[in-house]
């Protein structure tokens, strides 16, 4: 039986199309919500080379929109990044997969790109969105931007110099504290795999030489039923496809900063430029606030802790793991 029989029948693809599938090799950056839905259509669709990036282990609270994880991976703390390994190989064997537990950061980003012809963005902060750019640009390589929170996402295929980039669309990352996040506001399982889908098939696209199917920002509502194509373009200014200078990459690049307080069950992370008060007003309405003199505590549903300094320091309680500890900062506060 030929696995592809249905799918080659497509215009767009036939065996040509199919045969480039199994050449290519993609990088999906986060195996959370996005992530995982991605990386299960390619597998299935027999995208030939997938490598997995994820610094974070399956919870329960995952398992509504994540697809492939398992309640088992939840009872034995599976890294999500094995466990979606381990079920793609299972769905596809003729798949080559590499899965890398760690954060996606400035030092081994480029290492984690090659060989690719494509990144999928399935993270879930800013931060590791505006490096994907800088690494884009560089390595010329296209990628897909999504986004989901709550009913609503976004979709934004990116061409390297070709179209607008991250920072076309958006001059300056959000500041921390300042977006919602799917921790504060929640997210709908539908509007992620529909994000997915049409990021996938955006990304398939360009791996097979078309041109992606509409040019800026997709978003939708999948509850209120409203989406439209917001039209970008290059900004000739842009910090990093205009004036060619990177944030992140390269010996001056900023990242927030992790470190160890000794002896203590504690890791402290350094936010860049933040919105205090807005992040404390947030905050009050997903757990629990005391304010002090220039910092607030911060006691989550699910009992994680924080204090949070006005000057930007963040102590995260319960962990002495730096990767830990700047993902549910991620998580409640944005980075
Ligand atoms: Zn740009």
């Amino acid at each position: 039986m030929d696995r592809y029989a249905r799918q080659r029948l497509l215009p767009f693809l036939g065996e040509e199309g199919q045969k480039r599938l199994e050449q290519s090799a993609i990088l999906v950056v986060g195996c959370g919500a996005t992530g995982s839905h991605i990386a299960s259509l390619a597998a299935r669709v027999g995208v030939g080379r997938i490598v997995l990036v994820d610094r974070d282990i399956v919870e329960l609270h995952n398992l509504p929109r994540q697809v492939l994880f398992e309640e088992e991976d939840v009872l034995r703390e599976r890294p999500k990044a094995l466990a979606l390994r381990d079920r793609i190989r299972s769905i596809n064997s003729s798949v080559e997969v590499e899965a890398y537990v760690g954060e996606f950061h400035p030092g081994n980003g480029e290492e984690l790109c090659r060989g690719v012809q494509l990144i999928f963005d399935g993270t879930d902060n800013f931060q590791t969105r505006f490096l994907i750019n800088e690494l884009g640009l560089k390595l010329r390589l296209p990628w897909v931007y999504m986004g989901v929170i709550s009913t609503v996402g976004h979709v934004m295929p990116i061409l390297p110099f070709k179209g607008p980039c991250l920072r076309c669309y958006l001059s300056e990352e959000p500041r921390a504290g300042e977006l919602e996040t799917c921790d504060t506001v929640g997210v709908w399982a539908g509007a992620v795999s529909l994000v997915s889908a049409i990021g996938f098939t955006e990304g398939v696209r360009i791996l097979l030489g078309d041109s992606p199917s509409f040019r800026g920002l997709f978003t939708f509502d999948i509850w209120s039923f409203q989406w439209r194509v917001l039209g970008l373009k290059r900004d000739r200014e842009c910090l990093n496809c205009g004036r060619g200078e990177y944030r992140y990459l390269g010996p001056r690049g900023s990242w927030a900063e992790v470190e160890r307080v000794c002896g203590e069950n504690v890791v402290c992370v350094r936010l860049g430029v933040f919105s205090y008060l807005e992040l404390m007003e947030r905050l009050k309405r997903c757990g629990e606030v005391k304010e002090g003199e220039y910092f607030f505590k911060f006691r989550s549903e699910e009992g994680r802790e924080f204090t949070i300094f006005s000057d930007g320091r963040v102590l995260v309680f319960g962990t002495q793991d730096f990767q830990k500890a700047r993902s549910w900062c991620a998580r409640y506060i944005g980075l």
